[in-house]
């Protein structure tokens, strides 16, 4: 095939019916799945397999033929075969000579093997032209047409012309061939499958471990300590009071360690002088993972929200809103109305509800589909500027409601503070560095740096 009618074909993948033959060795879950798809997109299908005999599982109008004689009549040959049965291929050397080695495998662990399968395979034949293709898409999707989530191939080889056949064929099949580049990507693509989450580890361990904490916090003292020392049996807080307030705690300090490693990276590189010196490596782990930890706190300022709005259906606030009610009406006095309270729980009312407007704005624009649509200063400007104001106004929303009870002493039961008050600890942090970094003889050299000015020259060495 030369380059010009595969363009046409890229271009027209459906004007017509009838495309080349493809050769699938193994006649497994994926190679059936695969020779399905592609008898329905137009090509004819020959399988290589060991056994010739027709089983009904194999697709309808397949030919089933041995290796080598399945081999002569395609161009292409897809292995859909397991890495530790590849030997096998080496007596074919000859005559899969010249043709395009299509390799699907994956391995069971992450760099399973010192080099990636599509090099081995491109080592056991030297004279075949090998390229690393769908080895994301799963037999079942192929089978159940529900290639959604996986409709983008990942393809890498070293020969270009073979390449651009393979991606011509993830085309005809309805799927979209990503060039990953040459066949040292195959290591890359192997193990993007054997991946799970891996971005979201550090948030998530991270969100359990501090829920577990302010879970089992509360639960000493607001449960157990009045149980102890106040004989009230309030375990029912369990669940609804202790998680709400352990999610906008949880809300608010994730939402400050979002900006805490650029207020780290700042300091570094204003003390360096440069910023031509890589940071640390758990810095820039925790660069890296700074959307998550947004995503995982909005998740939490939601729950929040959906928790605080179902307060008034709850038996415990009806009994405590009728004991005040009937307390007044047995003392014959009307409580008159506190301004200072009315003030307080409206402002902290109206800064939660800005300031989760603009945690939701900073989810929304963190979504590929909407970051696509804006330019990087726009993005700056929403992550860095208007996240800062939602961290400004979350803590403002904290400090106004839980406020009056840091100085009471009663908010210390064993000594210890508040939850809210440690709440506030990392974005009080954030927010005083961060107006010390933006004051002009700080920011100034701050920007300098970033433009690629450097004080000492030697460090960029
Ligand atoms: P499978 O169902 O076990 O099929 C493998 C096929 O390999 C067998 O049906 C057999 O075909 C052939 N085979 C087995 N032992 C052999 C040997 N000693 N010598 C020569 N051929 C042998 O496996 P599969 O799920 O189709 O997976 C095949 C490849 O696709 C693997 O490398 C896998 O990593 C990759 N893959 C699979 C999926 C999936 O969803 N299943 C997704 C992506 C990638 P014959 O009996 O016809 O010879």
């Amino acid at each position: 095939m030369n380059k010009n009618s595969s363009n046409i074909m890229a271009l027209a993948p459906n004007t017509s019916n009838k495309r080349e033959t493809v050769c699938i060795f193994g006649t497994g879950d994926f190679g059936r799945a695969l020779g399905q798809k592609m008898i329905q997109s137009g090509y004819s299908v020959v399988y290589g397999s060991r056994s010739t005999q027709i089983s009904n599982l194999i697709p309808k109008d397949a030919e089933v033929l041995g290796h080598a004689e399945a081999a002569q009549k395609a161009a292409i040959i897809i292995i859909a075969i397991q890495r530790q049965h590849y030997n096998f291929l080496t007596p074919l050397a000859e005559v899969l000579r010249g043709k395009v080695l299509v390799d699907i495998s994956n391995n069971l662990k992450l760099n399973q093997y010192p080099e990636s399968n599509a090099e081995y395979l491109a080592q056991l034949l030297p004279g075949s032209k090998v390229v690393k293709a769908f080895n994301t898409v799963s037999a079942w999707a192929l089978q159940s047409g529900t290639l959604d989530a996986s409709r983008q191939v990942f393809v890498c080889g070293d020969d270009v012309e073979a390449k651009q056949m393979v991606m011509n064929i993830v085309r005809a099949l309805g799927l979209t061939p990503l060039d990953k580049g040459s066949l040292l990507a195959a290591q890359e693509i192997e193990n993007y499958p054997l991946q799970l989450f891996p971005m979201w580890k550090f948030p998530i361990f991270l969100s359990l471990g501090l829920t577990a904490f302010f879970f089992f916090y509360c639960l000493a003292l607001d449960v157990i300590y009045t149980y102890i020392y106040e004989n009230n049996n309030f375990s029912f807080f369990i669940a609804i009071t202790i998680p709400n307030r352990v999610f906008p705690v949880m809300a608010l300090i994730l939402l400050a360690l979002v900006y805490l490693p650029g207020i780290f990276a700042a300091i570094i590189q204003l003390y360096r002088g440069t910023k031509y010196r890589r940071f640390p490596d758990w810095l820039d782990k925790w660069m890296l993972c700074r959307k998550q930890l947004g995503l995982i706190a909005l998740a939490f300022a939601t729950l929040h929200v959906v928790f605080t709005l179902v307060t008034p259906m709850r038996a415990f606030v009806s009994w405590r809103t009728s004991k005040g009610i009937i307390s007044q009406a047995l003392n014959n006095k009307t409580e008159p109305l506190n301004h200072t309270n009315a003030w307080l729980s409206d402002s902290y009312l109206a800064l939660g509800i800005l300031g989760y407007f603009l945690f939701v704005l900073l989810g929304i624009t963190s979504l590929p589909s909407v970051s696509n649509n804006v330019n990087w200063r726009e993005f700056r400007f929403v992550q860095s500027k208007l996240g800062y104001l939602a961290l400004i106004f979350c803590t403002a929303h904290t400090l106004v409601y839980g406020g009056k009870w840091f100085l009471s002493p009663s908010a210390y039961k064993w000594y210890l503070p508040n939850i809210y008050i440690l709440s506030l600890i990392v974005p009080c942090i954030v927010l005083v560095i961060k107006f010390v970094l933006i004051i002009p003889c700080v920011d100034k050299p701050l920007t300098q740096i970033r433009q690629g000015w450097e004080r000492n020259p030697k460090y960029s060495e």
